[in-house]
C-alpha cells in the first residue's frame, strides 16, 4: 500500500511534449479510476486537437537528429531503459494493477516481458543490414539500404498498459524515428511513468512525446491527417482500426495494425490432458480473458469433451478471485462495468440458447467490477459468445469428430490472430500449421508471446508484425540507390 501511494504520486499528470512536462492550454482533467475498487487513483491532463500537434511539432524537429545517432547509442539507450524497468519493477507493476486491475503477479510478468521488448529491440537497434549487388544485366551496382520512416503515433490498449508501449517504442527507437504515444484513457498512468523514466535516461527532448486525451478521435484524426506523421502503429479492436485505416488512406501512412481475435483453442483425441488444463488456463484467464490472443473458441473432440469439461470446471473455479494488490488474488476485476454487463449478456443468451454452465455464474457482490469466471458446455452454433472476441473469462466448449471438420470451423471467422491446438501426432501437427488461417499457432501450448517471435494477425486481424527481426521493419522505409560504375 505504502509503495503504491509512492509510485501514485510520482506519476506525472501532464502531457511530455519536447522533453517538458506541460499542461493542456484548456486545462481539463481526466480522472482515472481503480476498477478494483472504483476509486479515484489520479486525474491526468485531457490533451485536445491542439496539443497533438504540439506533440507532432516536437517528434517532427527531433527526428533528423535521432535519425543520426549511432545505432549503438540507440541499443546502448535501449539497454538502459530495459534495466530501469527491472530496477524499477515494484512500481510499474503496482500501477499496472491499480489502473488495469490485473493481480500483481501478472503485472511483474508483464513488466519483464516489456523489459525484454526494449532488450530485444537495443540488440536489433545494431543489425540492421542492407545489401550490394551487382544488377544482373551487368549495368549498374544496386545499394540497399534502410531509412527510418519517420515521425510515428502510437496508439496503445488498455490491456497491457506496459508491454504495448515497449512493444512499440521499442522498435522505433531502434530504428531512429520519434514519436507521439497516445495511451488508453483507461490507463495513462504507466505510460506516463514509463515517458518520465525515459526522459530520466536522457532521451534527447522530443523523441518520445505523450499525449492523454478523452477524446481520441478529435486529438488522433488531426495527427494522421498532418504530413509529417509518417507512421501509424496501433493495438487495439478491429472496430477501431478499420476507422483508422480509412483515415490513413489519405496520407498513404505506413500502418502496423494489431487487432481483435477470435482464436480456436482444439484439443484432439489423442492430446496430453495436463497439458491441454495448463495450456487452456493460461489461453484463457491470463489478465483475466482480457488478451486478444485470449483463446476464445474451445473445440474438444467428442471422445475428451466430458473429461476436458470437469477438470476445466474445476480449475476455473478454484481461482482465487480478488483485488490484485492482495497477493493471492489470481481473478482481479474486468476494466469497466460495461466490460462486467457484456460478460453477463453473453452468458445468459448462450444459456437461453441451450448452453450449460459448469462453472461461475454467480455475482460477485461488493464494488469493483468482477466477474466470475464461466465455462459453458455445447453453446448453440449461432450464440455471440463464439462469434465475437469475448475479451473476458468465459471458456465456451464445442465438441468435433474429424480433423478436416474441426479445421473449417476454427477457420470459419474473419480473425486469424492466435490458434492453439493439441495433439501428440507430430503430423497433424505440421498439418495444422499449413491449413489454420491465423498469424500465430501455439501447439502443445497457450502461450505464444515472446519478443523474439512475430506477433501479429493475418484477414481482420491486422496488418504487420511486432517483435522479431520483423518488428524494427515496420520503422523503416527501404531506400534503393542505383550506382553507375564505369
Ligand atoms: P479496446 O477495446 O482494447 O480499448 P479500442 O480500439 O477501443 O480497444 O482502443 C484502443 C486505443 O484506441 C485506445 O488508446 C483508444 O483511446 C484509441 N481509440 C479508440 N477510438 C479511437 C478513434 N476513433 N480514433 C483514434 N483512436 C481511438
Amino acid at each position: 500500500q505504502a509503495q503504491a501511494e509512492r509510485t501514485l504520486s510520482a506519476v506525472p499528470t501532464g502531457l511530455l511534449i519536447a522533453g517538458v512536462w506541460t499542461e493542456s492550454n484548456e486545462g481539463s482533467t481526466i480522472h482515472i479510476e481503480n476498477p478494483a475498487t472504483g476509486q479515484r487513483l489520479a486525474r491526468v491532463c485531457d490533451a485536445k486537437a491542439a496539443d497533438g500537434i504540439r506533440a507532432l511539432d516536437a517528434a517532427a524537429s527531433a527526428q533528423a537528429r535521432w535519425a543520426e545517432t549511432s545505432p549503438s547509442q540507440r541499443s546502448d539507450f535501449l539497454r538502459r531503459a530495459h534495466n530501469r524497468l527491472l530496477q524499477d519493477i515494484e512500481a510499474f507493476a503496482a500501477l499496472i494493477t491499480l489502473e488495469m486491475g490485473k493481480s500483481l503477479t501478472e503485472a511483474r510478468a508483464e513488466v519483464k516481458y516489456a523489459a525484454d521488448f526494449l532488450r530485444w529491440f537495443s540488440e536489433e537497434a545494431s543489425r540492421i543490414q542492407g545489401r550490394y549487388q551487382r544488377a544482373p544485366s551487368g549495368g549498374l551496382h544496386h545499394l540497399i539500404s534502410h531509412r527510418p520512416v519517420g515521425p510515428a503515433l502510437l496508439i496503445t490498449p488498455w490491456n497491457f498498459p506496459l508491454a504495448m508501449i515497449a512493444r512499440k517504442v521499442g522498435p522505433a527507437l531502434a530504428a531512429g524515428c520519434t514519436m507521439v504515444v497516445k495511451p488508453s484513457e483507461l490507463t495513462p498512468l504507466t505510460a506516463l511513468f514509463f515517458a518520465e523514466a525515459m526522459r530520466d535516461l536522457g532521451l534527447p527532448n522530443g523523441v518520445l512525446n505523450v499525449i492523454t486525451t478523452s477524446n481520441a478521435p478529435g486529438v488522433v484524426e488531426p495527427l494522421i491527417a498532418d504530413p509529417r506523421l509518417r507512421k501509424l502503429s496501433f493495438t487495439g479492436s478491429t472496430r477501431v482500426g478499420k476507422i483508422l485505416l480509412a483515415h490513413a488512406a489519405q496520407s498513404v501512412l505506413r500502418c502496423s495494425m494489431e487487432l481483435g481475435g477470435n482464436a480456436p483453442f482444439i484439443v484432439f483425441e489423442d492430446a496430453d490432458m495436463d497439458r491441454v488444463i495448463d495450456g487452456a488456463l493460461f489461453a484463457k484467464m491470463r489478465n483475466i480473458g482480457q488478451a486478444c490472443t485470449a483463446a476464445n473458441r474451445f473445440f474438444v473432440h467428442e471422445s475428451r469433451a466430458e473429461e476436458f469439461g470437469r477438470r476445466i470446471a474445476s480449475a476455473v473455479d478454484a481461482l482465487p478471485i480478488g483485488n490484485g494488490m492482495t497477493e493471492t488474488a489470481v481473478t482481479g476485476p474486468l476494466i469497466t462495468g460495461t466490460a462486467r454487463r457484456n460478460m453477463q449478456d453473453l452468458v445468459q443468451s448462450a444459456v437461453v440458447g441451450g448452453a450449460r454452465l459448469l462453472a461461475g455464474g454467480e455475482v460477485v457482490p461488493g464494488p469493483g467490477n468482477y466477474f466470475r469466471p464461466v465455462v459453458l458446455a455445447d453453446p448453440p452454433a449461432d450464440a455471440a459468445v463464439l462469434h465475437t472476441e469475448i475479451f473476458g473469462p468465459i471458456l465456451p466448449i464445442c465438441t468435433f469428430r474429424t480433423e478436416a471438420e474441426v479445421i473449417d470451423r476454427a477457420n470459419d471467422t474473419p480473425y486469424g490472430l492466435a490458434a492453439y491446438a493439441f495433439t501428440e501426432d507430430l503430423s497433424r501437427g505440421h498439418r495444422l500449421a499449413a491449413r489454420i488461417e491465423a498469424g500465430m499457432l501455439g501447439l502443445n501450448t497457450g502461450q505464444i508471446s515472446d519478443p523474439a517471435a512475430p506477433f501479429g494477425g493475418v484477414k481482420h486481424s491486422g496488418i504487420g508484425r511486432e517483435g522479431s527481426v520483423e518488428g524494427v521493419m515496420e520503422y523503416l522505409n527501404i531506400q534503393y540507390a542505383g550506382l553507375a560504375i564505369s
